[in-house]
């Protein structure tokens, strides 16, 4: 049993002072408002519950920053950067991909996200073949070296395009049959614990033919969480339209019963009737803004999906940037700048930082399928506790703290973070920093 005393905690009714927290196997067993230190606890400052990173591919950490030069050719678009990303990918062993991930999710931990949702394709081990669970294993083992909790999405891929049956050579190792795809997720799904919950998914639309699609969402029909990259690139669009007569998100919610456990990433373009039919749906769309940003996809249509009932989570994706106020503050600024206006996430609260950290927060839940969500009894302590007078947050009271926090690019004021009832980040400092950063960095140095 641990207690904590936090100055200020959000509780789901808002910013509540003099809080109590008792733990209890991970989570928490109580909560008290308006009480006195009594000195047994540990005292914090401002606590707010840990968000969810809704969508990562945990090795392109290592291509951060090498990617952004110029071509020969030049045009250089997502799909150039793509053969970048393969060329990476080919090179990837388990043990790199345990070190790079392990650099990648204590990077999450140091700035607020407590889990993660790992959209992971690479199935096999490209230094050496195999096609076992290694590459799960190397996932699971930087998941619990950093602590974060992690909902591991393993996701199918099997063809190169929608007119091409077969993966290219650089696919490779992602590419498997549809039975040995689903012989991983059965393994994988019984090794399911506290801190690791299992999902399924399908790569994209092209890279899945709807035969396999339907029967990888039909071991989540129960509720698993099912997750798909959509509609990211115009491209994709048009040939999934000249493919199958409908464009992706519409084919989608034709063919498949798509409810609140889907997860579809990026969604970027989808005309008005997809923008409001995926709303109605229930799924959540899983925003990269960082991400979609850097790779030039386009700006998904956020105000009109919201309004429609839609529900969003955010993601860091190619991990260019870690930083989960950094996500919110870009998908708040591209609606800015497209229309020419201000304060647009703002349909439900007046203050813009408070509505996009509550969505964040329940959309990423439902996305690693996390049952209870926030600073609740019964819901798992993963906390973040931020230090009350950094500059950051000085002079600001409960209205505008999250609108602090979300449009305020300064370093984050970030001072602990817990994940299950274990601190992972002290003093500022992922508690395993010095051994994630020289192995990254080794791995760094055999990789380029
Ligand atoms: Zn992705």
């Amino acid at each position: 049993m641990t207690t904590l005393f936090a100055r200020k905690a959000l509780l789901p009714d808002g910013w509540t002072d003099n809080v109590r927290l008792t733990l209890a196997d991970g989570r928490i067993a109580a909560i008290e408002t308006g009480v006195v230190l009594d000195g047994r606890e540990e005292e914090l400052g401002c606590v707010i519950p840990g968000l969810c990173n809704a969508h990562s591919h945990a090795f392109q950490r290592a291509l951060a920053g090498r990617t952004e030069q110029r071509s020969p050719q030049g045009r250089d678009n997502f799909w150039s950067w793509r053969e970048r990303m393969y060329e990476l990918a080919g090179r990837i062993s388990a043990d790199a991909l345990t070190a790079i991930a392990r650099q990648a999710y204590c990077e999450m931990l140091r700035s607020g996200y407590t889990a993660v949702a790992e959209f992971h394709y690479l199935h096999r081990d490209p230094t050496n073949g195999s096609g076992g669970d290694e590459m799960f294993e190397a996932i699971a083992a930087a998941a619990r070296d950093s602590g974060i909790r992690l909902t591991y999405v393993p996701v199918h891929y099997e063809r190169a395009g929608f007119e091409d049956p077969e993966p290219t050579s650089r696919q490779a190792s992602f590419a498997m049959s549809c039975d040995e795809f689903l012989a991983h997720y059965e393994r994988v799904a019984t090794r399911s614990s506290d801190t690791v919950n299992v999902g399924i998914g399908a790569h994209s639309l092209r890279a899945v033919r709807p035969e396999s699609l339907e029967r990888v969402a039909e071991k989540a029909a129960s509720g698993v969480p099912m997750h798909i990259h959509i509609a990211e690139q115009q491209r994709e669009v048009e040939q999934c339209f000249s493919s199958y007569g409908r464009r992706p998100i519409r084919w989608l919610l034709e063919n498949f019963d798509v409810a609140s456990n889907w997860s579809l990433v990026h969604a970027t373009h989808m005309d008005d009737d997809e923008t409001t039919s995926l709303a109605r749906s229930g799924a959540v769309a899983v925003l990269c803004p960082s991400t979609e940003a850097n790779l030039g996809d386009g700006l998904f249509p956020l105000h009109d999906f919201l309004a429609h009932g839609g529900r969003i989570a955010i993601g860091s994706d190619s991990h260019i940037s870690i930083n989960p106020f950094e996500e919110l503050r870009w998908l708040e600024y591209g609606q800015r700048l497209a229309s020419q206006t201000r304060n647009v996430v703002s349909l439900r609260d007046s203050h813009v930082g408070s509505e996009l950290f509550a969505r964040a927060l329940e959309g990423g839940a439902a996305a690693s399928g996390q049952g209870a969500v926030g600073i609740a009894v019964d819901a798992p302590a993963d906390l973040v506790a931020l230090c009350d007078d950094d500059p950051m947050l000085a002079g600001h009271d409960d209205e505008s703290r999250l609108d602090a926090l979300v449009f305020s690019g300064y370093p984050l004021p970030v001072e602990r973070v817990m994940v299950g009832g274990k601190w992972c980040v002290v003093d500022a400092v992922h508690v395993d920093r010095d051994r994630a950063r020289d192995e990254f960095a080794a791995t760094l140095r055999t990789l380029t």
